[in-house]
């Protein structure tokens, strides 16, 4: 946009110029008899006017410096026409003398300026063409330095010497746009056509002027060159801006394209991504699958280790170890509750008889019968039974006093003198003797002595015939032994 302006603003000192070196009085009258008819000069005025007003609105709408060199180019070229011709400002300032050879080298220097820069922005040079661009700017400030000159050769300036300039920068032109290998579609053969047809036109011009041909005719010849080179440059802009909108758009189409690609490879890392996640999940659920079931076997393991532990095999009673660490836990919770604790040791009476009448396999077989019994008597939740030793047991009675105890001893041994236990043939008769003990916060009481006491209770009750519930009172009881 900045070039744009300047632009403007350097036509606007061009014609500001030649209004101040027309004003001078340096330049010489017009040539009446050099005119072309009016109304031809009426037309060409208008026509390429207006082509410079679309070229100039052109180049504004779409921010081109180039289409603004070239609507500048168009004014001066028409106007360097024109005073070829042998129109001049005379009409504007009429002080001014006649003013055809200046204004003509004046213009035809600037309008060859113009071609140059047009040229460089066109293709554009300065980018690509290194040797080219500074060919063509060398030949620009031939022609700036060569404007001032033109006051020099103000009465001496004849219409070959300004038709020189213009054919030296149409060869000029002519050979760089040759050069140009790049690939700009069919911009630079347009262009290559367009300056033939131009340097054309020149020769045949200088043929005219050589055989002496009326100024008119070759003024009329400029007029058709310049309205030929107009058309053709427009068709070449077009071109450009056809080929700038495809560039523009095969560069979307490419952009697009990548962008495509690259969703879709997005995409599929995204799915991959997904699908291992699940993977990864499905594991660690299958593993945490597995180690529960593998937690819940060593759970099991454990139960039945624990169980083994406590259990008794063989009467499904609880074994010694756990009485051990069951009337300790009992002991203080008596102690610390207040509460009565029982304990009844049973052993079954002559059961060396039962083994050595029946055998050991029938002994056990009485063993169980017994344990059974016992455990089924056992209403309390909180009651424990074990199988102490061989044939011998221990009740663990939390918050049971010694009436309840012995109670429930008195049910054991009745239940099993009523029992019968049948074995092949035999039908075995037992009983039972009980010793029991209840602790009631007794000072210096121990587990170890009440089991000693309940264990002198069951002496007591084998002493005195057995099948019979035995207490050792409290009173008659050493605690210190
Ligand atoms: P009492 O208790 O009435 O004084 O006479 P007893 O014959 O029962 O005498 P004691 O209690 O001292 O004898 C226990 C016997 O029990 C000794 C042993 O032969 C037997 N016994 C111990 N444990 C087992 C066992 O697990 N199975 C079997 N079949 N017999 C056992
Ligand atoms: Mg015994
Ligand atoms: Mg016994």
């Amino acid at each position: 946009m900045r070039n744009l302006y300047l632009t403007i603003i350097g036509f606007f000192i061009a014609l500001l110029i030649l209004a101040v070196v027309n004003a001078q009085g340096m330049l010489l009258l017009t040539k009446p008899s050099l005119l072309l008819p009016l109304p031809i000069q009426h037309i060409f005025i208008g026509s390429s006017l207006l082509l410079s007003l679309i070229c100039f609105t052109w180049a504004s709408a779409m921010h081109s410096c180039s289409m603004a060199i070239l609507a500048l180019f168009f004014a001066l070229k028409s106007l360097s026409i024109l005073v070829a011709g042998g129109m001049s400002f005379f009409g504007l300032f009429t002080d001014s003398i006649y003013l055809l050879n200046t204004e003509g080298l004046l213009l035809a220097n600037l309008s060859n300026m113009l071609f140059f820069c047009f040229t460089i922005k066109l293709f554009p040079l300065k980018k690509s063409g290194e040797n080219n661009y500074q060919l063509l700017l060398a030949l620009t400030i031939i022609m700036a330095i060569m404007v001032p000159l033109s006051y020099i050769f103000n009465d001496r300036a004849t219409w070959l010497l300004t038709q020189i300039p213009i054919s030296i920068s149409l060869l000029a032109l002519l050979y760089v746009t040759s050069t140009i290998t790049e690939n700009r579609g069919r911009l630079p053969k347009i262009y290559s056509l367009i300056l033939l047809v131009q340097l054309s036109f020149n020769v045949i011009n200088y043929l005219l002027y050589y055989w002496h041909f009326s100024t008119q005719m070759m003024n009329g010849l400029d007029m058709l060159a310049f309205w030929f080179m107009a058309i053709m440059m427009s068709y070449l802009m077009g071109r450009k801006y056809y080929y700038h909108i495809r560039d523009e758009k095969s560069a979307q189409q490419q952009v697009l394209a990548r962008a495509k690609i690259s969703y879709t490879t997005q995409k599929k890392l995204l799915t991959l991504h997904d699908e291992s996640q699940e993977q990864l999940e499905n594991r660690v659920q299958e593993r945490t699958l597995e180690l529960n079931i593998a937690l819940q076997e060593l759970e099991l393991v454990n139960q039945t280790l624990k169980e083994k532990n406590t259990l008794d095999e063989l009467s499904g009673l609880y074994n010694r170890r756990y009485y051990d660490e069951k009337i300790m836990a009992e002991f203080r919770r008596s102690r610390r509750n207040l509460t009565p604790l029982s304990l009844i040791l049973i052993d079954i009476d002559y059961f060396k008889k039962v083994n050595d009448s029946y055998g050991h396999l029938t002994g056990d077989k009485c063993i169980v019968e017994v344990a059974s019994m016992i455990n089924v008597l056992l209403r309390r939740s909180t009651d424990v039974a074990c199988r102490y030793g061989g044939e011998e047991f221990c009740l663990v009675l939390p918050e049971t006093d010694k009436k309840g105890a012995l109670a429930l001893a008195e049910e054991i041994c009745q239940s099993v003198r009523k029992q019968h236990i049948f074995n092949h043939e035999n039908v075995i008769h037992l009983t039972v003797s009980c010793g029991v003990t209840t602790y009631q916060q007794e000072q210096g009481m121990t587990p170890e002595i009440m089991f000693d006491r309940a264990d002198k209770a069951l002496y007591k009750a084998k002493q005195a015939g057995r099948d019979q519930v035995q207490v050792i009172p409290i009173e008659i009881m050493n605690l210190s032994t």
